[in-house]
This record gives C-alpha cells, structure tokens and sequence, in this order.
C-alpha cells in the first residue's frame, strides 16, 4: 500500500478497510480523514469501524463525507481546516481518492497556482483540469476586498504586541493589522511561579482586548498562509490582508501529541505542565499533596521555550519539600533529552549545588517517550555511544512534563523556514533571508538566541526601527546581539540570573556587585517576582524600551 503524497503532511488513497491502519501508523500517518459517505456501497466499511481502529492505534480520525458533484464551499473550508489542525502526517481516502484530492486542491487554490495544483493531482493519478476552472474562481476570490496595511504583524504574544508598540511610538499614524485568533494574553514566565504557588493563574493573563492599541486593525482568526511574493497573509475563513511590511510573531508550538498517552493524561494521574496557563495550578496542588514516593521531571530535545523552566519547576518543587520536612521521602529525578543541565556552563556549578542539595538524580539523554496515566509509568529513550536506543520504564507519583516544540508549519508551508523549520532571518536585523518587507520577533525566528520573552523585549525595537527603514526606503540601522535571559529559580526566594548573548557570551545587566549571574541571588528573586511582570505589562508591551535599546548595524554591512 503506497499512499500518494501531494503535499509534505497529506497523501490520500482509493478505499481502505480498517486492518490497513496498523500498516499506515507504522508507516508514520497521525491521522486519517476518511471523505466517503457511508452505505455508497455493500462491501464498504463503516465510518463508525475506522473510528475505533484508529482509536485503537493512537490516530486521529476525521469524517467529512461529500459527494463529488456536490462539494459545497463548507466542505472546502471544512477540508483546509483540518489539514491546519490535524496532527500529520495525515491520510485521506475516498471511493478512488478524487475526492479527497479535489478537497484539497480547491481548499488551496487560493494560495497556490492552479496549474501547479493541477500538475500535483496529475503527478499522483488524479486528473482535476475539470476543477480548474473553479480553483481559477477561488483564487481570485477577494482580491477586490483586500486592504493593504503598512504593517502586518502575526501573533500578539509577547513579541507581537511589543512590535506593534514600538511601531506606535515611533510612529503613531502608522496603519497595522494584527492577526490573532486568541482572546487572551499570557505572561507565560509567570507560569513557573504559579507552579510554585507564589503567583495565582489568573496574575498571568489579561484580556487581549484591554493589550491591543485601539488604532490597530485586529483580525480575530489564524493566519493560515503568507503569499510572500505577493506581500499577502490569508486568514482563516476571513479573507487575506495584503502588507507593505510583515512581522512574524507567531511563537512555537507545543506537541503534547508526539508523547503517547501524555495528552489523556495531563491533569490528572499525577501528570502536569507549566507550560500551560491551565495546568500550572495543578502543578502546585501536587507539591502540596506529595509526601513522598517519586518526583520525575523532564525536558524534550531542543530548541524549546525557556530551556530553564523544566529544572525551574523542579527545584521550587524540591525546595517546598524541603520546607516541608518530607525531601528525604521524595525521589527526584530529571531526565532531559540534551547532554547537560544547562546550554551557558558558567551557571552549571551554581545549579550543581542545588541538585546536590535536594538530592536530584540526573539523567541526561534520556527523552520521555510514553505516558501511562492509569499505571502512572512513563517510558524513557536513551542511546548507547555506539547508538543503540534502549527504552526503560519508572513509576512516578509526579511527573512534570516539558513538552516537545517545534516551528509553526504556516512557517514553513509559506516557503520561509530555514532547514529545521525556523523563520529564516538574518541573526542581527532579524529581516528574512529571501523576501526584504519580511522580519521575524520572538520564539518562531530561527536564530540561536535563548527563546525567552527576554529575547523577545531586545527584538521588538529592532525590528520597528528596521521595519519604518523598509518603509521609508532606507538601509536597516538596528542590529540586535542575541542577548536572552533565564531566571533559574533555584530556590523559594533566590534566582541563578543566567543572562547570555549568542555563543553563550554572558550578557549581565548588573554589575557583578549587584547580581552576579553565575550565584543564587536574593535580589534578582525580588526582580522576576516583582519588578519584570511590571517590566512586561507597563513597559514592554506599551512600547517603553527600557534597558533594551538597539545596536547598530556596521556601516556598509547590509
Ligand atoms: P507567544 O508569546 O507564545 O505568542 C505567540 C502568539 O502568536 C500567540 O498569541 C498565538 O495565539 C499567536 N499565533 C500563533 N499562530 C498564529 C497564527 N497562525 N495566526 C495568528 N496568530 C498566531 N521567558 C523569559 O524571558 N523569562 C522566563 O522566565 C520565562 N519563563 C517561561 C516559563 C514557561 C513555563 C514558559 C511556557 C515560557 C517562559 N518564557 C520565559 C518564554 C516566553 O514566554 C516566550 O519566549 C515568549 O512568550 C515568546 O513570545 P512570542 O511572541 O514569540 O510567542
């Protein structure tokens, strides 16, 4: 069975019975989207039997039947969302796989051309030159309605609002449009301290609606695809803007789907996260309960959303245990995928001693790979030197769990990823590679600065300045350095200040007299529990660059 690929994460199929899922999940698919009505035939399987195989493998399955001569636009929409929000790679099929093929298609004919959609049907058997001429009216949907802005900004997180501010205050009749679907904004460093109970849940949101500057054009829905060459974003099912210059902010995104049997058991059977709003409360009422047994917390593969918090949450875990009189009752482990407790080695003695002290057990290469949530056991992969993979089990009666990231796949659909997915930008101007009225901010531009709000609050000023040169026709001037920053809470009360620029060049704000980065400060505790949410909400994201002032790009350098 060779399923037809016509696109990175989708292939389809003619009819399939439901003993072919086990051979297409070891072939890799996620999930499966079957588009044929049931009872078209006698001898056809139910959608109801592919719905609990698929369960039974693990795969996610869709059914959105439709009838060839009757595809309705809803059916289309219906189709392109789910190839947004399926996990992939998926496999769709239908009586022949025509069906399936069109969706497709006319769900992308308004961001690819039509004799390119043609050619990749022909290229996996389906021959659509009688759609052409519907694809051709999709494509040229909306274009009379398309407003043009001067700026675009996708994604109002930390980065993307602290963009569209320092726009503002360099220039405040600038015309911009924000695309984002969410309603809420997160202070997600506070995480780490709702997960140690210093912070409640709900210091650590604001209605987007109070963030987003009145003069700014928001778009409630996702940003589906960016048509560079024609300086376009396309929405959800809300039409496309057009831009004179982008900013891409559109963070990362997290795969609690890539661990089995971590997503069903996430806040429940001793399984939690503070890598979500939801889910770091839950982190503190487990600390609170554990009287002894065993603790695990992990760390995925990098590149990941503040590569400190996972030890974060384990050492203000640890040091309420220790407060409590029960640490002598609680095993501690951690187990990160990466070769070292930190990426800078100047902060590792520094936390060395924290380990040593709450008696962690450390276990490098070893990656979380399976989670029993009923049996709480998780499952553990590590390689030999000689890279033979080896899996082993622990029972746990906590389990903090970093998830795995990765790159936004609008990044790289849109044809502006760098190999490994990342926005593809220039590591001083933040400006992308190939299209010049394009800049990335934050934790999706794929330069090797520690992805942090921290990064974020240096980027946003760069790429305004640079953004209003575009405009204005002039070279770029603002360079950024690279600088990011982790405050490790080691302790209730002390923070290691690992502040580091690219290459792990340490970057201090503070005299060494003041804060020395490399030891457990009290002060730098006041400064992550008191002074940066202030910092982010009131200066950050209001446009107020304190200590955060651009460098500048080298004459003749660009
Ligand atoms: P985000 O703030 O995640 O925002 C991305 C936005 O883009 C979201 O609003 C999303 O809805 C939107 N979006 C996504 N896709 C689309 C689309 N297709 N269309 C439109 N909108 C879209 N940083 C520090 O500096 N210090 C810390 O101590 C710290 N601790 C942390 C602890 C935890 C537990 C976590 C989870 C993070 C921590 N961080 C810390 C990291 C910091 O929060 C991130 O680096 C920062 O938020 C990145 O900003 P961003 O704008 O790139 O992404």
């Amino acid at each position: 069975m060779t399923p037809r690929q016509l696109e990175g994460r989708l292939s389809v199929l003619p009819q399939i019975q439901p003993e072919d899922l086990t051979e297409l999940a070891a072939q890799g698919f996620r999930s499966i989207v079957s588009n044929r009505p049931d009872n078209e035939a006698p001898d056809q399987p139910s959608s109801a039997a592919f719905q609990s195989a698929a369960e039974a493998l693990g795969l996610h399955y869709a059914h959105l039947p439709v009838v060839g001569s009757a595809i309705s636009d809803q059916d289309i929409g219906r189709f392109g969302t789910l190839l947004d929000t399926l996990p992939g790679p998926i496999l769709a099929f239908c009586r022949t796989g025509t069906r399936s093929t069109t969706l497709w298609a006319l769900s992308q004919a308004r961001f690819r051309p039509v004799a390119q959609l043609l050619e990749t049907a022909a290229g996996a058997g389906y021959d659509l030159s009688g759609q052409a001429l519907r694809m051709a009216e999709i494509a040229s949907t909306d274009l009379a309605d398309e407003p043009t802005f001067d700026v675009v900004i996708i994604g109002g997180g930390s980065g993307g609002l602290a963009v569209a501010a320092s726009l503002l205050r360099r220039k405040s009749g600038l015309r911009i449009c924000l695309i984002e679907p969410r309603q809420e904004h997160y202070y997600q460093p506070g995480w780490t301290m709702v997960g140690a109970g210093v912070f409640n849940a709900e210091q650590t949101m604001r209605p987007m609606a109070t963030l987003v500057p009145t003069c700014i054009d928001w778009r409630h829905a996702p940003a589906e695809a960016i048509d560079a060459p024609n300086h376009r974003v396309h929405l959800a099912g809300a039409g496309a803007v057009r831009y004179r210059a982008l900013v891409v902010a559109t963070g990362l995104e997290l795969d609690w789907e890539a661990i089995p049997g971590l997503s069903e058991a996430l806040g429940r059977n001793g399984v939690t996260s503070n890598y979500r709003f939801d889910l770091a409360p839950y982190t503190w009422d487990l600390v609170q309960g554990l009287r002894g047994g065993t603790a695990l917390f992990t760390q995925p593969p990098m590149p990941i959303k503040c590569a400190g918090a996972p030890q974060k949450a384990m050492y203000l875990s640890a040091d309420h245990w220790r407060r409590a009189g029960v640490l002598g009752d609680v095993d501690i482990a951690f187990h990160s995928a990466g070769p070292a407790l930190f990426g800078v080695a100047d902060y590792v003695p520094a936390l060395m001693e924290y380990v040593e002290r709450y008696g962690i057990a450390l276990n490098f290469g070893s990656t979380l790979v399976a989670v029993d949530g009923a049996a709480k056991v998780a499952t553990f992969a590590s390689q030999d030197t000689a890279g033979v993979r080896t899996e082993s089990s622990r029972a746990y009666d906590m389990l903090h769990v970093a998830p795995p990231q990765r790159a936004p796949r609008l990044i790289a659909d849109s044809g502006l990823a760098n190999a490994a997915g990342w926005l593809d930008v220039d590591p001083g101007t933040l400006r992308h590679a190939a299209y010049a009225d394009i800049f990335g901010v934050g934790d999706v531009v794929g330069t090797t600065n520690a992805k942090t709000a921290a990064a974020a609050r240096k980027h946003a000023p760069v790429v305004a300045e640079n953004v209003l040169s575009t405009l204005a026709g002039t070279p770029l001037a603002a360079m950024y350095d690279g600088y990011g920053s982790c405050p490790l809470t080691v302790e209730r009360g002390k923070i290691v200040l690992a502040e580091f620029g690219y290459g792990g060049k340490l970057m201090p704000t503070f005299p060494t007299w003041l804060i020395d980065g490399r030891r457990p400060s009290r002060l730098a505790w006041h400064l992550k529990s008191e002074a940066l949410p202030n910092l982010y909400w009131n200066a950050m994201l209001k446009g107020r660059e304190w200590l955060c002032a651009p460098g500048r790009v080298p004459p003749g350098a660009v």
